[in-house]
């Protein structure tokens, strides 16, 4: 019996040894509450501080600018319902920002959509976009820093410029980026990101959130004093260091990590030239795309047919978001980039990770074959 191979490092990533073997202490022995004032709360106190410092250098942040959240979905909330006045964000956002954004547009507060560059080699956002779609009272500006179906890359740095010297905040959800691509929060001109876990081989259910010092955001959660009275609740200890360990590992190894997943990549994309010449390919465009990322479409045949197929040979991908595996309709990532209906229903998500090999792109190559029926 041949082994799984899983390409669907978008969805999820499999936890790092290292941040598990971090993590066991709290959840063992130190397991004290670090706001506790007896002998318990030093390890876990300490290694909470250590864990902040870390994540904050791994994005050249300071320690206190650091909030630990639940992950993306609760950090893009708060981003979006604690901050006043209008807000733009673009209309490829993860369902985290753009049904927060929606949530907060019932209450009447103005929201403008942004589309990105559309066709195959689009997927990107540039600051023209934002001008022409401009309105007045716009106080926070939210675009992602790299897309979750399509793996484009924005140019941030520009796109912040642009929010700031229009009066607005910037905040971006880095959520598929933090620990796969170089991330730095004061070359990037951000005044707040998201970021979780579980997609740079973290521990599920943790993330956190920057916020650039100076910057006011109302607290989402109401309670104690944990995170400078910003995000109340009891630290998930063991998570946080996971979180960290497993952070700080993939931006060490980040320049060998993407030199493999782009010798990967190509070897892909040559076996799927080699059976299927006609295959499109989705945000590869001028801006780049994530390392290891390949949205592609199979024109005729329907990407939940091949899903199962490759499947029944015990590998994992996907069609458009994992997330969201329950909604049937058209992405709308792929609407906002104009895909037509065919190309977008046989457009599936083949993510390589760094434990992924050439014999396990080789193995995909040869189970789309059969589930193409070539
Ligand atoms: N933002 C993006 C771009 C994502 O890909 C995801 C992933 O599911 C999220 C937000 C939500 O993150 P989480 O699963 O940590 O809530």
């Amino acid at each position: 019996m041949k082994s799984r191979i899983y390409a669907d490092h978008a969805a999820t990533t499999p936890l790092m040894p290292e941040a598990l073997e971090a993590m066991l202490p709290f959840l063992k022995d130190d397991f004290g509450n670090p706001s506790s004032l007896h002998g318990w709360a030093k390890p876990a106190r300490k290694a909470v501080g250590e864990a902040r410092a870390t994540i904050a250098k791994c994005i050249n942040a300071e320690p206190e600018e650091i909030v630990f959240t639940s992950g993306g979905t609760e950090s893009d909330n708060w981003v979006v319902k604690g901050s006043t006045g209008g807000l733009m964000v673009s209309s490829y956002e993860h369902h985290a920002v753009l049904n927060a954004a929606e949530s907060e547009a019932r209450r009447e507060r103005g929201v403008v959509y942004v589309r990105p560059k559309v066709g195959s080699g689009g997927g990107y956002i540039m600051p023209e976009k934002l001008s022409k779609a401009w309105k007045n009272g716009i106080r926070l500006v939210s675009i992602m820093t790299a897309n979750n179906e399509i793996g484009a890359i924005n140019p941030v740095h520009l796109l912040s410029e642009f929010a700031h010297k229009r009066g607005a905040m910037f905040h971006t959800d880095a959520v598929q980026a933090v620990g796969h691509i170089p991330i730095d929060v004061r070359t990037m001109g951000l005044d707040f990101l998201s970021a979780s876990a579980h997609k740079f081989n973290g521990p599920k259910g943790i993330g956190f959130l920057f916020i650039r010092k100076g910057v006011k955001l109302n607290p989402l959660m109401n309670g104690g004093q944990q995170e400078d009275g910003l995000r109340a609740g009891t630290e998930n200890v063991a998570s946080i260091v996971g979180m960290a360990t497993a952070l700080k590992l993939n931006c060490d190894r980040m320049e060998e990590n993407t030199s493999h997943l782009e010798n990967l990549t190509l070897r892909l994309r040559d076996g799927i030239g080699r059976i299927f010449p006609d295959a499109v390919y989705l945000g590869d465009g001028a801006a780049g795309q994530l390392p290891g990322f390949t949205s592609v479409s199979f024109p005729g045949h329907p990407a939940e047919g091949m899903l199962h197929g490759v499947d029944l040979k015990g590998i994992a991908v996907s069609a458009g978001a994992a997330c969201d595996s329950r909604n049937t309709q058209i992405s709308h990532v792929l609407k906002a980039v104009n895909a037509t209906d065919e190309i977008a229903r046989s457009t599936i998500r083949i993510t390589l990770g760094p434990e992924n090999t050439e014999d396990d792109v080789g193995r995909i190559v040869s189970s789309l074959k059969i589930a193409l029926g070539q």
